[in-house]
């Protein structure tokens, strides 16, 4: 067995471990008037801490409501950041995984970077521990280090380059431009796409997202014949098989995006359930239907929707406004060097929009 495989090995054990802690999801439905009543204590909170509320798109549909409703901010990781570091609260609530709230941190340092709870990860993150991925990285001193946002702060201090999956694709095709040799970390499939994408020379670390990995081509390929009429929306975190079905592949961002610009009335959509508040917004005419997973009907933790992001409850982030703990902190001069491959990843994408 190689050493990466020894490596993914121990990182599905940790995310075991950390699930099992979690137990089940719980179910917390408010009816219309409790949840506005919520709404409205959060938001009396909010002002009252200078706070600006920052939501992932698979937080669940009343936490990305409450962000739109208070004036923050529902997007993907990429935007998460841009948003946190240009917003003028002097304190921002992270709704999302730990590696954003940290991400927000090393961009903002002189801001108060709360969550609703510092348990939610992301299996990415921990199934890429630094110890083992910067030996890794000296064995192949040779090669560019390119990491996805999906990592913890200290990871994204030993990388060249960070990257989100909206701007992977295009940094990657810069760097091969350049000749350079990459080491990608730490999701798999999302680097088999894209050195399928680029023939850029890439050596893949073995980290998978425990909810994209759930989605199975035969799955998809049974719904698809139910509805012939319907397209296939892909995020590049499933696995190659599910990938090569689909009709759109891309980022949560550009998942909205071809939902809107693909002519079919009906999508079949393989990512996190929590797009679906942002997409159907998006095509309030069109019928989302969940991608099937390789759980179907087993257990809640084989369904598309992260046990992780799930924890952003609206009882949390009222709590956390009111006594103001479950503060990120991310050490100074750690933070210096992580925002340098982060502000690369910025400049750069910000390029690409000029
Ligand atoms: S959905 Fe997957 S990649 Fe996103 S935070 Fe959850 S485990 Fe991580």
């Amino acid at each position: 067995m190689s050493d990466a495989t020894l490596i993914a090995n121990d990182a599905k054990n940790i995310v075991q471990a950390h699930l099992d802690r979690l137990g089940e999801p719980k179910d917390n439905r408010l009816s219309e008037e409790a949840k506005q009543q919520k709404f409205a204590q959060i938001e009396a909170e909010l002002k009252k801490r200078d706070a600006v509320l920052v939501a992932h798109y698979y937080c669940d549909p009343e936490v990305q409501e409450l962000a739109e409703k208070t004036g923050g901010c529902v997007s993907d990781s990429l935007e998460m950041a841009r948003f946190g570091r240009d917003h003028a609260a002097s304190t921002l609530v992270v709704a999302g995984v730990k590696f954003m709230g940290e991400t927000a941190k090393i961009l903002s340092p002189e801001k108060t970077i709360l969550m609703p709870t510092l348990e939610a990860t992301c299996s990415l993150d921990l199934g890429c521990p630094v110890d083992e991925f910067t030996a890794f990285c000296d064995q192949h001193p040779d090669h560019t280090v390119v990491v996805y946002a999906n990592t913890s702060a200290a990871v994204k201090a030993r990388a060249d380059w960070v990257v989100t999956s909206s701007c992977a694709v295009e940094i990657v095709e810069h760097l091969d431009s350049l000749g350079e040799k990459i080491i990608w970390a730490p999701d798999q499939h999302l680097g088999r796409y894209i050195q399928k994408k680029t023939g850029a020379d890439m050596l893949l670390w073995d980290g998978a997202c425990i909810v994209h990995e759930e989605f199975r081509a035969r799955g998809i390929a049974n719904m698809k014949a139910l509805y012939p009429d319907a397209a296939v929306l892909v995020h590049p975190e499933s696995p190659e098989s599910v990938v090569e079905i689909a009709d759109a592949v891309g980022s949560t961002s550009q998942l909205i995006k071809a939902a809107q610009t693909l002519p079919n009335e009906r999508l079949i959509v393989a990512t996190d359930r929590g797009i679906f508040y942002k997409m159907q917004q998006a095509v309030p005419n069109k019928i989302l239907v969940e991608a099937p997973t390789a759980g179907e009907g087993a257990t809640c933790r084989s369904c598309a929707h992260c046990p992780w992001m799930a924890m952003n409850e609206l009882d949390g982030i009222l709590e956390v406004l009111q006594k103001g703990d479950q503060e990120i902190h991310v050490d100074p001069a750690l933070a210096e060097r992580a925002k340098m491959p982060l502000d690369r990843m910025l400049a750069f994408s910000a390029s690409l929009k000029r």
